[in-house]
């Protein structure tokens, strides 16, 4: 079920097990200096806890612990194992757009608490908590921008944000911004990472699956023309949804794609699952994801597939 998925469950691989392997055992393997008792002091002197303005932080995957200058000189992605970290939504922007390009649209639109759904607090003030920490009012960001001067119409889930969790009005941005793309005449690009449907909105949050799905289809229909990257993680009713149904599905480097989580998995079938499952290399070699492209080559990648999908609209 997708509400196993939702971040309150903590279902999530990369993110509940810190020190755990999003990557392969192979990769995680690749960093077999760590035992060595210098670099065990080196990682005890800089607890997380204990980095002050948090100047250094340890990868999610291969545990080696990085200067935080050195990895967002890098886009966030380790120079050790080449893990790519989650993204917030305004970093990826920045990394993704051309300078000055971002024009926001819709960022007004805010959950309402139809439920009067409790669990450790009631869910508008948990929603009023997350919207005053991440300065935005959404886990969606959408709106237009240009990549290497092509316009896009964009959309981006920001697992800061509840999780990236799908809920009604992360619904409705996508639905609109794929309308976006129709009224203007532009490709629609998509970024997800994403817990699934978020259970505090219960049946509504379900129904985004379906409102999702109608909208790219009618863009579809019309002639439009989406890519969608799924980025770590993109879990649960997102992938089941909008988040598979583009033109061209990407993913980056060793993302985690599925629908329940694993461990969930595993423990149903009561049985080991193979190396690397629910990884983007897995599903690649499987036919869910068309290709899987590093960030440092994103921009240039998605330029290229604009132009090949301009032929939709021509
Ligand atoms: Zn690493």
């Amino acid at each position: 079920m997708p509400e196993a998925n939702s971040p309150t469950q903590k279902t999530h691989e990369p993110l509940q097990n810190k020190g755990g392997s999003p990557l392969s055992a192979e990769d995680q393997n690749k960093g077999g200096s760590h035992n060595e008792p210098t670099e065990g002091k080196k990682r005890r002197l800089f607890k997380k806890k204990d980095m002050p303005g948090g100047l250094w932080l340890k990868c999610e995957s291969c545990n080696d612990t990085i200067f935080r200058k050195e990895l967002e000189e890098k886009m966030m992605v380790c120079p050790a194992c080449g893990f790519h970290f989650t993204l917030a939504g305004k970093q990826r922007i920045e990394m993704l757009l051309d300078p000055g390009s971002w024009d926001e649209h819709f960022a007004e639109l805010t959950s309402l608490d139809r439920l009067e759904f409790v669990d450790k607090e009631p869910y508008s003030e948990k929603i009023a908590k997350t919207v005053a920490r991440t300065g935005q009012n959404e886990a969606l960001l959408c709106g237009l921008g240009s990549i290497e001067g092509q316009r896009v119409a964009l959309a981006i889930l920001d697992f800061k944000f509840m999780g990236g969790s799908m809920g009604e009005v992360v619904g409705e941005k996508i639905a609109l911004a794929a309308e976006l793309a129709m009224t203007k005449r532009l490709p629609l690009l998509i970024f997800t990472s994403s817990g699934g449907a978020r259970m505090h909105e219960g049946m509504l949050s379900l129904m985004q699956m379906a409102k999702t799905c109608a909208a790219l289809h009618k863009l579809n229909q019309q002639g439009g023309f989406s890519i969608c990257v799924m980025t770590n993680p993109t879990t649960g009713g997102v992938t089941a949804s909008f988040a598979s149904v583009c033109d061209i599905t990407l993913a980056e480097p060793g993302a985690l794609i599925g629908f329940a989580g694993p461990r969930v998995i595993a423990t149903t079938l009561k049985q080991e699952l193979p190396p690397g499952f629910q990884r983007a290399e897995f599903l690649m070699q499987r036919g869910q994801i068309d290709a899987i492209v590093a960030r440092p080559t994103m921009r240039r990648t998605l330029r290229s597939l604009f132009d090949f999908g301009r032929a939709a609209w021509e």
